[in-house]
């Protein structure tokens, strides 16, 4: 595996591949590497020639200064575990390097006036910078990302339009531990009591996906609430039903669409999402 830290690094290793007429498979990561990711790696790794990863914490997506500084960081372990899944390129840049160039002010309008964007101003602007950047760099002809973030693929969709970077995104199902909780990177940061209770999220959603012939889709938000409330450790931020395009809110399900709700929770200090599809 070629370990990159430099764009320059990066570019030249890439043209290398692009010469020999090869595809690029890419899975951009903030690190502390779990299950959920190594489940990307090996689409990637399966899918293309070469698979390329990127190990940054990017700081101006995070809108809370706590947030960036509590992000669990481990270089070796990560790049470890990009060697065991095949990783041909690993590009582990500081934000000096990322940022040499101003970040840009993204605009999603309505995609990011509800849920995480809404709850996290400035966000998916700095989400659409540094994955706009990696796309540039790495000239992937796939991107692999997590449907747990699932706003953040509608955002990035929505990105390579407006900034007409041709790459194909697919978007993978979430990966979970054996009790149903979504793995993630902040699961560390629970306490073990913390642990028991966070499988409850995908609980709570998984009962209301078995009411969803009998409830209309206003009662499955009511019936989510109030199952979260019923959890006193549990601080419910958003639970939406949401178009699964759109992502706006709605209350009666159209035909031609998707619907799923997505949820944000705090537990134990710490900030979980997870969603549930119902049609
Ligand atoms: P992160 O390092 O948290 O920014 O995540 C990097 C990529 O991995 C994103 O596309 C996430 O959506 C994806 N990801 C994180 N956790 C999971 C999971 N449990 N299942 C599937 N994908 C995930």
């Amino acid at each position: 595996m070629k370990i990159c830290r430099t764009i320059e690094e990066l570019t030249s290793a890439i043209e290398e591949v692009k010469q020999q007429g090869k595809t690029i498979g890419l899975v951009p990561t903030m690190g502390a590497l779990h299950e959920g990711h190594k489940s990307l790696f090996k689409r990637a790794r399966a899918e293309n020639d070469v698979f390329v990863s990127s190990v940054f914490v990017n700081p101006i997506q995070f809108n809370n200064k706590e947030d960036f500084e509590k992000y669990p960081r481990d270089e070796q372990k990560d790049l470890s575990i990009l060697e065991e899944c095949g990783c041909d390129i690993a590009f582990v840049p500081t934000a000096e390097e990322v940022y040499k160039q101003e970040p840009k002010e993204f605009n999603f309008g309505k995609l990011e006036q509800v849920m995480e964007g809404k709850q996290r101003p400035g966000h998916f602007s700095g989400v659409a910078n540094i994955v706009s950047r990696l796309f540039l760099w790495t000239r992937a002809d796939k991107g692999y990302f997590g449907e747990k973030d699932y706003q953040q693929i509608a955002i990035i969709k929505d990105m390579i339009r407006q900034e007409n970077i041709n790459i194909e995104i697919i978007a993978c199902p979430i990966y979970r531990d054996e009790d149903g909780l979504a793995t993630s990177s902040r699961n560390q940061r629970l306490s073990p009591e913390a642990r028991k209770i966070a499988p409850k999220i995908h609980q709570i959603l998984e009962k209301s996906f078995l009411q969803r012939n009998s409830l209309s889709l206003s009662q499955i938000k009511r019936f989510v609430e109030d199952e979260f409330k019923k959890v006193k450790d549990f601080d419910l931020e958003y639970f939406l039903i949401v178009d699964d395009t759109t992502l706006q809110p709605i209350h009666t399900k159209k035909p031609e669409h998707g619907v799923i709700g997505c949820v944000a929770v705090w537990l134990d200090g710490v900030r979980l999402i997870d969603i549930q599809r119902y049609y």
